[in-house]
C-alpha cells in the first residue's frame, strides 16, 4: 500500500501565504466572503490547497481545447485549478446555490468559459451539457461521497460506448477507490471492480488524508483515474454484465452453482458453457470470466 501523502497546508494558511496564481481571494476568504459553511448534508468537503487541485487536474493530461466537466465544484477550488492548467471550457453541476456568487467570480474571469448549472448531478443528462461542445471532453470532481458511487456507475454504464469522455479523474473515499482497482481473490473485489476494469483501466494516482479537506472527512481519500477501453473484451451487454455480478456477488461466499440460480434455471450449464467449474466462487472470476457469462447469456445459450 502505497504511503499516504503529507498533511496539507491550504493555500491562505499556509506559511509561504502565497497568492493564488489567478488572482482571486484565497479559497478560505472565499468560503468566509460568500458564507460557504460546508454542509455535511450535501458531502462538503472542500479541497483549499490548490496544489492537491492543481495536481489533479494535471492528470487530465493536454488541457489544450478541453472541456472538463465537474460535479460538485463548490467553492471552486478545482473549477480554478482546471482553469489554471489551461482547461478551454468547465461545465459544471452544483446542487448547492449558494455557491453561485463564488462560481461567478471564476465565470467573470474567464468570460464565456464557465457554464454553472445548479442541479442534482444525478439527474442530468450529461450529453445534452456538452452539446454544444467541440473538442475532447473529460471529466474531472471531487465527488460527494454520498452518491459517488451512483454517479460513477452512471457513467461506467453509459452508452453507446466509446463514451462521451476521454478521462476521468475522480476522488472518492479511499475504501471505494479501491473495490474499484481490487484484484480477483481480495476482499474488496466485487461489481465495482468488474464493471470499472471491463470498460475502463483505472488505478489510484494519488492518496489524501482526511486532514487535506475542509471539513475532514471520517475517512481518508484517494483519486482514481479512469481511462475507456475503446472495444471491452470480451464485447458483452453492460447491463447483462451488471446482472451477473449483482447474482454472483450477493451470495459472493457460495459456490457460483448455487449464487448463479436466481440468474438462469440452470447454472452448471452455463458455467461449463464459460468453462469455469461450478464450485468456483464470485471472488475468483476475473472480469474476463464474468464477461464471459454475460456474452453466453446475451447469446442466449444459457440453458436458462
Ligand atoms: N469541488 C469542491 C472542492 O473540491 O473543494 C467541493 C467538493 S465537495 C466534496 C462535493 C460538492 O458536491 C459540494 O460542493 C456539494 O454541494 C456538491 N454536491 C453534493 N451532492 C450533489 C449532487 N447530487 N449533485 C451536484 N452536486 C452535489
Amino acid at each position: 500500500m502505497k504511503r499516504p501523502a503529507p498533511p496539507i497546508r491550504d493555500d491562505a494558511a499556509s506559511g509561504t501565504r502565497s497568492a493564488p496564481p489567478d488572482g482571486l481571494p484565497p479559497l478560505r476568504s472565499v468560503i468566509e466572503d460568500h458564507e460557504l459553511a460546508a454542509k455535511r448534508s450535501l458531502g462538503q468537503n472542500f479541497l483549499l490547497d490548490l496544489n492537491i487541485t492543481r495536481k489533479i487536474a494535471r492528470a487530465l493530461g493536454d488541457m489544450r481545447g478541453r472541456t472538463v466537466v465537474e460535479v460538485g465544484p463548490g467553492p471552486g477550488g478545482l473549477t480554478r485549478a482546471l482553469f489554471i492548467e489551461g482547461a478551454e471550457r468547465v461545465v459544471a453541476v452544483e446542487r448547492d446555490a449558494r455557491c453561485a456568487s463564488a462560481l461567478n467570480q471564476i465565470a467573470d474571469l474567464y468570460p464565456g468559459r464557465l457554464d454553472a448549472h445548479f442541479a442534482d448531478a444525478l439527474e442530468a443528462d450529461w450529453r445534452a451539457l456538452i452539446r454544444a461542445t467541440q473538442g475532447p471532453v473529460s471529466i474531472a470532481a471531487n465527488l460527494p461521497y454520498n452518491v459517488a458511487t451512483q454517479l460513477l456507475v452512471g457513467w461506467l454504464e453509459t452508452e453507446p460506448w466509446p463514451p462521451w469522455y476521454d478521462r476521468m479523474v475522480l476522488m472518492f473515499q479511499r475504501e471505494v477507490a479501491e473495490r474499484i482497482v481490487a484484484v480477483p481473490g481480495s476482499k474488496a473485489y466485487g461489481r465495482l471492480s468488474v464493471l470499472s476494469q471491463w470498460r475502463t483501466r483505472a488505478r489510484i494516482i494519488m492518496h489524501l488524508p482526511a486532514e487535506a479537506f475542509t471539513p475532514p472527512p471520517k475517512v481518508a481519500s484517494a483519486v482514481v483515474e479512469f481511462v475507456p477501453i475503446p472495444l471491452p473484451q470480451p464485447a458483452c451487454n453492460v447491463k447483462t454484465l451488471a446482472r451477473v455480478t449483482a447474482a454472483a456477488f450477493g451470495q459472493r461466499r457460495k459456490m457460483l452453482r448455487q449464487s448463479l440460480k436466481g440468474l438462469v434455471a440452470m447454472p452448471e450449464l452455463l458455467l461449463a458453457q464459460a468453462g469455469i467449474a461450478p464450485t468456483e466462487r464470485a471472488e475468483r472470476l476475473t472480469v474476463e470470466d464474468f464477461a464471459r457469462l454475460a456474452l453466453i447469456l446475451d447469446r442466449g445459450a444459457d440453458g436458462a
